[in-house]
């Protein structure tokens, strides 16, 4: 999927409305449109990154800079005291839809074991 028509990169070029909680020249944070968790947030880099799978060393800042946005988000959603989960899709066998790299963020409820 190119980024002319990849649905992160038109979210972050204003094309397609989201419910940001963040934004910045390199990250933005915004709720997922089907939530599974009553917080269910997405952490993505405007930078078109198909997945954690391409992530190099050169990468360390901008994910980095991810985490503290995914962290910083989880406390404004109350979560810090409680837990949360994070969770990267990669390839077809984790039923990732989206092929720009993102984090989910969930939590506000007990999420249960991995199974
Ligand atoms: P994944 O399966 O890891 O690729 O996750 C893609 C996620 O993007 C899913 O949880 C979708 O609900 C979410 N999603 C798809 N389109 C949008 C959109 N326009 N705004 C917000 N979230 C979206
Ligand atoms: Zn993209």
């Amino acid at each position: 999927m190119g980024e002319s028509t990849c649905i992160f990169c038109r979210i972050g070029a204003g094309e397609i409305p989201a419910q940001f909680l963040h934004q910045d020249d390199t990250v933005m944070a915004f709720r997922d449109i089907s939530p599974k968790a009553p917080t269910h947030v997405l952490v993505v880099p405007r930078e078109h990154i198909l997945s954690l799978a391409h992530i190099t060393g050169d990468h360390g800042p901008l994910l980095g800079h991810m985490i503290e946005v995914l962290n910083q988000v989880a406390s404004a959603e109350g979560l810090s005291g409680r837990g949360y989960r994070v969770i990267a899709n990669i390839g077809a066998d984790s039923g990732s839809e989206v092929d720009h790299l993102h984090l989910h963020l969930m939590g506000g409820r007990r999420l249960g074991s991995m199974g």
